[in-house]
This record gives structure tokens, C-alpha cells and sequence, in this order.
């Protein structure tokens, strides 16, 4: 065990970016850890490597991080890419796996800044070769160039939708169709919050731009789709959905041996979970998250989290939320007073707050309707162990009430994702079953390695503690 800084730094994302630049800037001795072969995260992604032809077609928001890494590179913070933490506990304690070996490495302080994943969501097809999360589609575009060679259908909710067809149709992609399950209800949902969205930055201008972009290149935008399969026999080679327009109801099949869904992004918790860090249950979100201060701040002491980890705000957001857990760390750690933490922070939280003003009708726009969060019986929810949803259903009319319980009985969260593909379906699974809000169903609880580690790495590992 050995201390090699005093600010650990987790993700260099948009926010974990921000955090270790300003914490260096301000004297600290901050290292940032990322399991990326480079820095940027989800949306900065391979940023540093890309072709100059490639950052054209990905466009302005991505262009945008190359501000972000020079600031990094100049500020003094150490960058350990390639790098896992596979453990965090209260003592701030990171168990870190770099160049194949295991280590543990304790901190003064610890920003977590590990962000988002997309939300898994089961749906009849959805195991089938061919069919694959629209956000791992895009970081083999950004990190390789790589798009689907005989065309998709992308489908699902949000705003990832439009921003990748529309990448897809500039690098010369078949986009076949964009599917996009949110009801029209949704909108009379949005509609309160229509008049602050707009005051929230160009968001609202870009999809508006996108959509037009997109059906002007004659990609058929279907709206309020319900009924989602994946059909084939090794390979997905069609999709079925029902469509809702103005004038009812159609059903349509489209042939396709790719199919891209995406039904928005969730914070990322295991390592906040991992260390006994609070939780809260987010309506808006449908989903849970971490409980922070607005200097994102847990409720374990030294342990902040910062950007998409804490909840859902985007990058711009990321960015601010990082700098205000930089400037707290180094108020903590007695860099800077209250009183400068305070004056430093004005221009970040007025920024973060108009940036945040698009979410609310965001949220309510892109709401995932009941159909997808509850599976039918027969659909597979738990990949790794093959489990139903039917069967998670016997479950808990057996008695076994809690997620936790349904995890101990079926083993669904207990293989190699250790539940980041299922936790949240099983949870919902439970709260409909037994008719209880999905925030009185306790999530999956974690403990580390919150990512895989060879039994000969954790051999090393107790022998260098020797
Ligand atoms: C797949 C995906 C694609 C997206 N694409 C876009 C897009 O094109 N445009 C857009 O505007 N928004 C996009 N978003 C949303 C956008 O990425 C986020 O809003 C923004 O990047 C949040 O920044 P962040 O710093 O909080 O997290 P991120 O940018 O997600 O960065 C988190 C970093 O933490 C690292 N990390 C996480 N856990 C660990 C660990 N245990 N050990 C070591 N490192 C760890 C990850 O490798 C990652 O680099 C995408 C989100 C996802 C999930």
C-alpha cells in the first residue's frame, strides 16, 4: 500500500478532465485515472488520435474537447491511462489494476468522475447477434472508423438517436430508419417545462436542425413506437414495430441485419455504491443516483462525485460540476479557503445552472413508457445467467421481494457485467409485480472488484502487501 497523491481523480471525461486540470492548477498533487487508452471519455473519445477527416464528420461537439486536453496536459496533473479502479472504500482506498498488475493506493481525497452507460433495456430480439447498443456503435466510429457496412435501423429515445444518424449519413452509413419509442403523451409531459428549455442554450436549436437534416436525406422518422422485436435465427434479419401516428396504429416490419438502440444514459454508481455512498431514487430519470451537495460531495467523507455520475447534465455540464468538486477538494485539503472555493465557483455554478435548464424537459420528453422498463415473460433480462423476466416474476410472487432476494435465488447480477446490464430491469420487474414505486426496491448491493480480475492478480496483490 502506498500513497502517491493526494487527489485521486477517477475518469478523464468531460468533469474528471475539468477537476484534475483545476486541481493541479491550484497546487494539488492530483492523478488522473481512466481505463481509456486516452483521455476525452464518451463524448471526447479517441479525440487525441483521430483523423483529421473523422473529427469533420463527428462535428463541432466533439472538436470541442481538444480545449480540454491541452489544459490537462499543461496544467501538471499526472494521467494514468489504461488504468481500472476496480475497488473504492471509505478510508478512500482504490484497488487500481495498470499494466496488468493489481494495486492498492489510498488518497486524501477522491473525485469520482466515471459518468454514464447507456440503459440497458430488454426487449424480445434483443440478444441476437446484429443487434447492439447505438453508443458502442459510436465509439467504434470514433475510436476506429468503423460503421455498419450494410446500413441500420437505429431505435429507441433521446437525442443520441438524431446526433448518430446524422453522423451515420455523413460518413455515408444506410440509415434505414429511426425508431423513436417515446409516446406522444410525452410531449403534453414536456410541454411545462418547453419555455425554460429554451433558455438553456442552442440544445433545443440542434435537434430541430437534426431531425430536418436527417429527413431530408429521406430517413423516415417513425414516432411513438411501441412493440419492439428483433427478429432471425443466428443473425437479427428484421425488425417489427408498431408506429403511432395522428391517425392511429401501424404495424411494419423492416429487413435489416443491424438494428442500433439506445434508450438513454444512467449514472454510473458501482464505485460510489462500493465505498457505502448514498443513493438517491431519481423520478425524472427513472433511475438511481448518487446523493451529492452542490459541490458534489457524497455522504462519505473525501468522496465527491462530479458530472453524469451524479446525475444526468451532459458535458458542458460535466465540465462545471468538475470544477466545483476541484475547488472543494482543494478548499478540503486547505489549498484555498472557504471563502475562495466560494468566490472561484460564481462563474461555474451560474453556468451549470442555465445548462441544466434543458433537462427537465428532457427528461419528461424522453420518459421510457412501462412497455420497455417491464418486459414480457419470456424475454431475457440477465444476459450472463440467462434469466426471464417471467422467472424473476415466479420469483417474487414466491416471496422473494427485493432485488437483492431475486438475485441470491436466480443469480441474475452475480456474472461477469455484475448486474450493470440487468440491475435496473430487476428492480422494475419488482416494483411492478408488487406494485410498489421502483424507489422502495433497493438496489443491487456491490462489492468489488466491481470489474473482473484474474485470481493470479489478486495473488500478487496480497503478496506485495506482505
Ligand atoms: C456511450 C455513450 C456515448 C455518448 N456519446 C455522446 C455524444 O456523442 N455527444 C454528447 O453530447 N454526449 C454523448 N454522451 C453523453 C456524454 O458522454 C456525457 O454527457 C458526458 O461525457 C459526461 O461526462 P463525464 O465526464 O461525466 O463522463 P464520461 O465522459 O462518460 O467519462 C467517464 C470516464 O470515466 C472512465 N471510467 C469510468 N469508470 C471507471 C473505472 N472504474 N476505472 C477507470 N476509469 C473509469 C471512463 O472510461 C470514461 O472515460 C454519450 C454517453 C455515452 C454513455
Amino acid at each position: 500500500m502506498s500513497k502517491s497523491a493526494r487527489l485521486a481523480v477517477i475518469g478523464a471525461g468531460p468533469a474528471g478532465l475539468s477537476a484534475a486540470t483545476l486541481a493541479a492548477e491550484l497546487g494539488l498533487d492530483v492523478v488522473l485515472i481512466d481505463e481509456q487508452a486516452s483521455p476525452g471519455g464518451q463524448i471526447y473519445r479517441a479525440l487525441a488520435e483521430a483523423p483529421a477527416k473523422r473529427i469533420d464528420l463527428l462535428g463541432d461537439d466533439y472538436r470541442r474537447g481538444r480545449a480540454l486536453l491541452r489544459a490537462l496536459h499543461t496544467s501538471g496533473a499526472e494521467y494514468w491511462p489504461d488504468t481500472s479502479v476496480w475497488s473504492l472504500d471509505q478510508n478512500r482506498t482504490l484497488g487500481i489494476l495498470r499494466a496488468g498488475r493489481a494495486a492498492m493506493l489510498q488518497f486524501e481525497q477522491v473525485i469520482i468522475a466515471g459518468g454514464a452507460m447507456e440503459r440497458p433495456v430488454p426487449f424480445p430480439g434483443w440478444t441476437l447477434p446484429g443487434v447492439m447498443n447505438l453508443g458502442a456503435a459510436q465509439i467504434l466510429l470514433k475510436s476506429a472508423g468503423v460503421v455498419p457496412a450494410g446500413g441500420t435501423v437505429i431505435a429507441g429515445v433521446g437525442p443520441l438517436l438524431l446526433l448518430v444518424a446524422r453522423q451515420y449519413l455523413r460518413a455515408g452509413v444506410a440509415v434505414k430508419a429511426v425508431l423513436e419509442i417515446s409516446p406522444r403523451s410525452n410531449m403534453l409531459r414536456a410541454a411545462p417545462h418547453l419555455l425554460r428549455a429554451t433558455a438553456g442554450g442552442s440544445y433545443l436549436r440542434r435537434g430541430v436542425k437534426y431531425t430536418a437534416d436527417i429527413m431530408r436525406a429521406g430517413v423516415p422518422i417513425h414516432y411513438g413506437v411501441s412493440r419492439l422485436r428483433a427478429h432471425g435465427d443466428r443473425h437479427i434479419e428484421s425488425v417489427e414495430f408498431a408506429s403511432h401516428g395522428w391517425r392511429g396504429r401501424c404495424d411494419r416490419m423492416l429487413a435489416t441485419d443491424s438494428l442500433l438502440v439506445h434508450f438513454g444514459v444512467t449514472p454510473r454508481t458501482s464505485l460510489v455504491c462500493a465505498a457505502g455512498g448514498r443513493l438517491a431514487w431519481d423520478t425524472s430519470l427513472q433511475c438511481w443516483r448518487t446523493q451529492v451537495d452542490q459541490w458534489g460531495n457524497t455522504s462519505v467523507d473525501g468522496i465527491a462525485v462530479a458530472g453524469d455520475a451524479a446525475g444526468i447534465g451532459g458535458a458542458i455540464s460535466a465540465e462545471h460540476s468538475g470544477r466545483l468538486a476541484a475547488l472543494a477538494a482543494a478548499s478540503s485539503l486547505g489549498h484555498i479557503t472557504a471563502a475562495e472555493r466560494d468566490r472561484l465557483s460564481h462563474a461555474d455554478i451560474a453556468w451549470r445552472r442555465k445548462d441544466l435548464r434543458i433537462r427537465p424537459f428532457l427528461n419528461a420528453l424522453y420518459r421510457i413508457p412501462p412497455e420497455f422498463l417491464v418486459p414480457d415473460d419470456a424475454t431475457i433480462v440477465c444476459r450472463c445467467e440467462e434469466i426471464t423476466a417471467g422467472q424473476i416474476r415466479a420469483a417474487v410472487r414466491e416471496g422473494h421481494t427485493d432485488p437483492n432476494q431475486v438475485k441470491f435465488l436466480l443469480r441474475c447480477g452475480m456474472g461477469p457485467c455484475q448486474g450493470r446490464q440487468c440491475a435496473s430491469s430487476v428492480a422494475h420487474i419488482v416494483s411492478a409485480t408488487r406494485q410498489i414505486p421502483a424507489a422502495a426496491c433497493a438496489p443491487f448491493r456491490v462489492r468489488p472488484p466491481i470489474s473482473p480480475l484474474s485470481i493470479e492478480q489478486l495473488a500478487e496483490l496480497s503478496m506485495a502487501d506482505e
